[in-house]
Order: structure tokens, then sequence, then C-alpha cells
């Protein structure tokens, strides 16, 4: 099998943040956690990724910055696979300036989630505000090496999203994907999370109101994705979208868990 050419690398399933609707906490990771591949393995990985042309590697956990090797994982990658666009997604309660300055040097993109304002703490599950995430966001930007802000909307943040969309954006970000949580991982445990379809449209409305402020954005409309077939069924006829086509989930991505298991995408089993 060749590898598609856009690949998620899954370095580990571990996390300093507890998200109440994580998707690491979904079967697949679960599975893969204990059994985490080291650091020659990853590299590879990697090679192999490089034999098959792959364009767009996006190494992501849990959190990849937990793991002490990530570095020599990265500078392997871009030895080994110069021309292809590299990027991090990470909670960024690790990174630093210096991490900037070494990814910058390292052409590694950077992407985070802001999960919310007010609701940071609850969000991310720990007792830390959101000034941290903000603060990092703005050096990353000034450091000429902007990062990506993706926003989860759930029913604990969804009033507070525009706010969050106008931080994100005068911190510097250099694009912005928001996204209504997904059934799915821990937030099959915290169905209350969801939004309903009227909410998210509100929340796309306000966002759309914001004066433009220059930075690219886009809105994720999955909720439940044509494949999950492991969803409750009251679930599935709530949220599935029969105009949904399926979706190139191993065509042109897949995703390479913690213990080196290939999936086509984030959210397979
Ligand atoms: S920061 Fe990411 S990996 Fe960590 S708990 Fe939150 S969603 Fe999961």
């Amino acid at each position: 099998m060749r590898l598609p050419r856009q690949m998620t690398l899954e370095l580990t399933a571990k996390c300093n943040f507890r998200c109440p609707y994580c998707y690491c906490a979904s079967r697949s990771m679960r599975q893969s956690a204990g059994a985490e591949l080291r650091a020659d393995e990853w590299k590879a990985i990697l090679d192999r990724c490089a034999a098959d042309a792959v364009e767009d590697v996006l190494f992501s956990g849990g959190e990849a910055l937990l793991r002490p090797d990530l570095l020599e994982i990265v500078d392997h990658a871009r030895r080994v696979l110069p021309a292809a666009r590299l990027a991090l997604f990470t909670n960024a309660s690790r990174l630093t300036e210096q991490l900037i300055l070494r990814f910058r040097r390292m052409r590694v993109h950077l992407a985070t989630s802001l999960q919310g304002l007010a609701a940071y703490g609850a969000m991310t599950g720990t007792r830390r505000g959101s000034d941290r995430l903000l603060r990092m966001i703005a050096r990353a930007s000034e450091l000429k090496w902007p990062m990506a802000v993706s926003m989860t909307i759930t029913s604990a943040n969804a009033d507070e999203a525009a706010d969050m969309f106008a931080a994100a954006a005068l911190m510097g970000a250099s694009t912005i994907q928001i996204g209504p949580v997904m059934a799915e991982g821990r937030a099959l445990e915290h169905l209350e999370l969801m939004v309903s379809r009227r909410k998210w449209a509100e929340v796309k409305s306000r966002i759309r109101a914001l004066p433009d402020a220059g930075v690219p954005y886009s809105f994720c409309d999955e909720f439940i994705c044509t494949c999950r077939d492991d969803l409750p069924a009251a679930l599935r006829r709530r949220w599935r979208d029969p105009r949904r086509q399926p979706c190139a989930a191993g065509r042109d991505f897949g995703v390479i868990g913690p213990d080196g298991r290939y999936r086509i995408c984030l959210h397979a089993h």
C-alpha cells in the first residue's frame, strides 16, 4: 500500500490536558496508547513517507511536545522530506519562544487550539486560563512564524465563540478553523457539550458579522462523517447530514497512531 500524500503522525496518546471532548479518548487511541513507538521507529516511518512521496506531515498527539525526543524526530523528517510541508499540532502549554524559533528554522508550521476564553479551564480540564496561549499566539506572530488556530465549539463556549475568534485574530493567528464538537472520544461521555444545528448556525453568523481582521478562516461542517458507523442510532439520526458525500479519508490522507497502526482518518478505528 502506498501512503496518501497527507499524513498525520500521532506521536503520543499522552497529554497534560483533559479536554472533555478529546478524540484521543476514542477506542483506537486507547488501544494504541500503551505501545508508543520509539524515535527510531518513527524515523523508519518517515523514511517510508519519503519513499511514498508524502507531501504533508502533521505531527500531533496527544500532546507531541511531551515527547523528549520530538525534535530528533522532526529533524529527521526535515532531512528525509526536504520539500514537504511539516506541521506540529500542540496545545502550546510547553511551547516557548526558543521552540518557536527552532521550528521556524526547520520550517515546521505550528497549529494550536483555543478552547475558550472564560471557558478555557473547563474546556481543557485544567485550572489554566487562556492568557498564556494567547500570548504564545501573539509571540509566534511577532517572530514571523504565526500559528494556525482551531476552535471547537461546544455548548460551554458557543456564546463566547465570536470573542474567541476576535482574540485569535488580534493575536495574529495565520488562519482560524472553527468546527462544532464531534460526538466521539471523550465527547461521548459529555453529549451535553454538543451544540444544536441552530446554535452552530448562530455562531457562524456572529463570526461572519465581525469586522474583517484579514485572517483567513473556515468552518468545518462535518458534524458526523458518513463513515462513522459506531455512533448511537439516536445521535446518528440527530446529526447525520444526508447531503454529505463520502470524504477522501484513506485516499488523500491517513493517520498513523502512537503504536504505529495505520487508520484512514483521525476518527476511524
Ligand atoms: S489538548 Fe488535545 S490531546 Fe490534549 S486532551 Fe485536549 S484535545 Fe486531547
